[in-house]
């Protein structure tokens, strides 16, 4: 099946055709770094690991490009109240970014550019809608984006021209969606700033948040690029801004595809800071969830779909992926002789389903079902004592190929097993030699000495038996 996205500059499923057969560019807008991300940002950079990890399943070479942003109205305000230089202030908070990345399992980026690194290219690009007439500066300084030249605004978030007001102005990052009005390229710099300015032609200041997108997208994907990701609050302003000054200034089409998500909600409402009803990863750590527990449940549903953030949803991911990990062990166990056969054209079938549904715009829902549907037959012949070492490795190798999307079963890690006590561990040891004898009378008294000291035993094919503590 060929790959086919939701395009929300359609509004439409489209198959998906890169400029460059075999490669994509791909750019994501980034963290603004001035608290630590809560697990609703998280669930837009799980999606676009997802969508990434996808691609390349696929057999593209992906080349991604994720902003952080480390200048903007929110890094100033609190660098200021924490009485820190703002770039001390926000590398505290990209480290932490990239430490919760690696705990969720994200594939990095190619190319992390942070905002205050390429004033110059921003700058540039500015020079560039200033000499076209499309940027002008006002009596406050600011340099604005004048949407009246640029007739294609509001194209993206499909937002009502009609509303426009001549001459308003707005220069702070974010602002609401119908408020529709020339926006800040470059803000003068004022107190508020601080000692945070850079020099420019129109005098000292700082670069607007959206004009960072534009030109560090250029910078690292060139003028014209495949694919434009973000959560469904990026598109307007952000997104629409972006697509205005790019546009305006190589009079290209600027992107081909854009892939937005939908949001992690807490209680009916959307997770956010300034709502502040949210976890950030850590909180969730704290509490005793794991990265793969955590990006199991932000994977888990399509991410079209707002989706419901519970601790029950915690819990079952932790009960499916033990069971995964109940299933891994126990295919390693297996040793009896035989091609494999037995599972083969189950596994091929259950790869082609998860494949086609990964296809559809991600469907990761459906994909999922193939690998419960897998993991059913797997486990019954093997309970039939049907399965060989080989069709048990083939098991194995069909799991790792899914988790190269999944990115969440760590099928190869080796579950540390659980100390338990060496009257506990005798007793099992015994019972496991009563069973062995067929002397069921004593297997059965030893299993119920171990239940009495608060463990539970299990048996596997092959004399294999797992404790438990109740
Ligand atoms: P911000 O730091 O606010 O620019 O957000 C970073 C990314 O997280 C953006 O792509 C947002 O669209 C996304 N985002 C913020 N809140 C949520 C949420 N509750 N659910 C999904 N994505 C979100
Ligand atoms: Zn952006």
């Amino acid at each position: 099946m060929e790959l086919q996205f939701f395009n929300t500059f359609e509004r439409r499923i489209m198959p998906f055709h890169a400029i460059q057969p075999g490669k994509v560019g791909m750019y994501t807008c980034g963290p603004t770094v001035y608290n630590f991300a809560h697990i609703g940002n998280f669930r837009a950079y799980t999606f676009e690991d997802v969508l990434r990890r996808t691609l390349e399943y696929f057999g593209y070479e992906v080349r991604q490009v994720m902003n952080l942003t480390d200048v903007d109205d929110k890094t100033i305000r609190d660098s200021r109240a924490a009485k820190l230089p703002l770039r001390e202030f926000t590398a505290k908070y990209k480290q932490a970014f990239f430490e919760d990345i690696k705990t969720l399992n994200i594939e990095p980026a190619e190319v992390y550019p942070a905002a205050t690194d390429h004033i110059k290219q921003m700058i540039a690009l500015i020079q560039i809608l200033m000499d076209k007439g499309i940027a002008y500066q006002a009596e406050d300084k600011c340099i604005y984006f004048s949407i009246a030249k640029f007739p294609d605004y509001g194209k993206l978030a499909r937002i009502d021209r009609e509303n426009q007001r001549a001459g308003v102005r707005i220069n702070t990052d974010e602002y609401a969606k119908d408020a529709v009005a020339d926006f800040a390229l470059w803000k003068a710099w004022d107190e508020a700033d601080g000692d945070v300015f850079w020099e420019s032609p129109w005098g000292k200041g700082r670069p607007g948040w959206h004009i960072e997108c534009s030109a560090m997208s250029s910078e690292y994907l060139g003028s014209s690029f495949d694919i434009h990701t973000g959560g469904v609050d990026n598109m307007f302003p952000h997104h629409e801004d972006e697509i205005a000054q790019s546009e305006a200034a190589t009079g290209k089409k600027w992107v081909n595809y854009w892939l937005h998500c939908e949001h992690l909600m807490l209680d009916g409402e959307k997770m956010s800071k300034s709502l502040g009803n949210f976890y950030t990863l850590r909180d969730l750590q704290g509490k005793g969830w794991s990265g793969r527990e955590i990006r199991w449940v932000l994977i888990g549903a399509h991410y079209r779909k707002k989706l419901n953030f519970t601790f029950d949803a915690l819990a079952q991911a932790r009960e499916t992926l033990n069971k995964f990990g109940e299933l891994f062990d126990r295919m390693r166990s297996i040793t009896a002789a035989g091609d494999g056969s037995e599972i083969f054209s189950n596994i091929a079938e259950r790869k082609e389903q998860f494949k086609n549904a990964m296809a559809d715009d991600l469907n990761t829902a459906a994909a999922l079902a193939a690998l419960f549907e897998l993991s059913r037959s797997a486990n019954k012949l093997a309970d039939e004592g049907a399965l060989s070492q080989a069709g048990a490795q083939a098991v194995l190798a069909a799991f790792r190929d899914f988790d190269r999307v999944l990115g969440a079963l760590a099928v190869d890690e080796v579950r540390t097993a659980e100390a338990f006590p060496e009257d506990v561990v005798s007793l099992a040891e015994a019972r496991s030699a009563a069973r062995k004898a067929k002397n069921f009378a004593e297997s059965d008294r030893l299993r119920a000495e171990i239940g009495k000291l608060g463990y539970a035993i299990e048996d596997a094919p092959g004399g294999v038996y797992k404790l438990k503590k109740l």
